[in-house]
């Protein structure tokens, strides 16, 4: 009999699809958290932006309370009173950013499901807006892409951990070079529907395009009559220092994939928001969620949609981001990091590993900074990437870079 390889280990019953640090967490409270023997650690993963305005934040908990007292679940068979309220916030906030200010929101509840929302809308736009013979649609994406676990989108995934061994693929797809404006031109042609990117490439470590490429995909998009998938389910909300990261380089796109931090760290709400005569094609039947946009979810997401209106938080990102760049530039320069990429809030760190003393691995720096109260983790081997709370204090976000710098010498 062939030996398998279950990578069980003898006491747990969780399936091994994770390697998390070893720390179990108890409570949360704003950019802080306390494990179950009481030691505090500061959060500079805020769970991959999903937590852009910390633990528990009053106003959001506040909401989620108020309805979990009302009601919780309806599914879409049935309006109830905040679903319209909570799509006209959205709209309001996003719409002026993107292609069409007038959007229809579509809402899902995890960020997977909205990427996926948006291919299905963009084939199906191709089909009955562009004529595109049928089961022939492509869509362009970029190398080092992350949209989540479906066996679609890891169909176009160049990352044989997250695509081996879960083929058949889905076809329709085009891998380019990320930053390439004019590899990804070349990639379009009659049967593409779509353009799909992250306008900052979160999971590959932060990884920001040259400051010309998102508007010449845009440029290319308008005049192909192709549309532009901006996927910010990591990127936005705040994290960049602009509501979209988009919107950084003035450039509009026709869908955008919202997720993480639209549903506060409390409940998973996602979401696809733009031009209607594109989300118009997917009707009664044609696609739903028996979750999308139910009670809780909209509680929790026009809360946050309020936080976000005021352009504080986004505002702080920038000044706080201004504060992480200029302290990560200078561990760069005393030679402790390799390399740091940032924008906003938002770092990706790479280890020299040839450092004598130093750490040789993200997982290892990571190791490190949990030993001094810090939670963070690596990504991509050498890589380890910092996404604070946007409420995080000046103070707790120097005590934070202090004890990194610690764990780097
Ligand atoms: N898109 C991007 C850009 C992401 O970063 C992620 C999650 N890391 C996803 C989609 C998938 O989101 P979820 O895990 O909620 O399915």
């Amino acid at each position: 009999m062939d030996t398998v390889v279950t990578g069980r280990s003898a006491a747990s019953s969780l399936a091994p699809n994770y390697h998390p640090l070893p720390v179990t967490l108890a409570t949360g409270e704003g950019s802080w958290v306390t494990d179950v023997d009481g030691h505090r650690y500061l959060d500079l993963l805020a769970a991959y932006s999903a937590l852009n305005f910390g633990h528990r934040h009053p106003a959001l908990v506040a909401a989620a309370h108020h309805q979990l007292d009302r009601l919780t679940l309806t599914s879409r068979a049935f309006g109830h009173e905040l679903l319209e309220p909570f799509a006209r916030a959205v709209a309001d906030l996003i719409g002026p950013l993107l292609a069409e200010p007038d959007p229809l929101v579509l809402p899902m509840n995890t960020g997977a499901e909205a990427v996926e929302t948006a291919i299905k809308a963009a084939r199906k736009w191709g089909y009955e807006a562009r004529g595109v013979p049928d089961g022939r649609a492509t869509i362009v994406v970029a190398e080092g892409n992350f949209h989540g676990r479906t066996t679609t989108i890891v169909s176009f995934s160049d990352d044989p951990d997250a695509r081996r061994g879960f083929g058949p693929y889905t076809p329709g797809f085009r891998l380019v070079p990320y930053g390439d404006a004019s590899a990804l031109v070349e990639a379009i042609d009659d049967t593409t529907v779509a353009v799909l990117l992250e306008p900052v490439q979160g999971e590959q470590g932060v990884v920001v395009p040259p400051d010309d490429y998102l508007p010449a995909v845009r440029a290319a998009c308008t005049a192909r009559g192709v549309l532009l998938v901006a996927d910010e389910v990591q990127s936005g909300l705040g994290r960049t220092g602009s509501t979209l990261a988009c919107e950084r380089w003035g450039v509009r796109p026709d869908l955008v994939t919202l997720g993480k931090a639209l549903g506060g760290g409390i409940v998973p709400v996602s979401a696809v928001v733009g031009r209607s005569d594109v989300l118009g094609v997917l009707t009664a039947g044609t696609h739903g969620s028996t979750f999308g946009g139910n009670p809780m979810a909209c509680a929790v997401g026009l809360a946050v949609v309020e936080l976000l209106s005021t352009g504080d938080l986004q505002r702080r990102a920038l000044t706080l981001g201004q504060v992480l760049r200029d302290r990560l530039d200078a561990l760069v320069a005393d030679g402790l990091l390799a390399r740091v990429r940032t924008i906003g809030l938002w770092a990706g760190l790479d280890v020299d590993a040839s450092r004598a003393g130093g750490p040789a691995t993200g997982r290892e720096l990571a190791e490190r900074l949990l030993a001094r109260g810090v939670l963070a983790k690596d990504t991509h081997g050498a890589t380890i990437r910092l996404a604070p709370p946007l409420t995080i204090t000046d103070q707790d976000l120097h005590l934070a870079l202090d004890r990194l710098a610690d764990a780097l010498r």
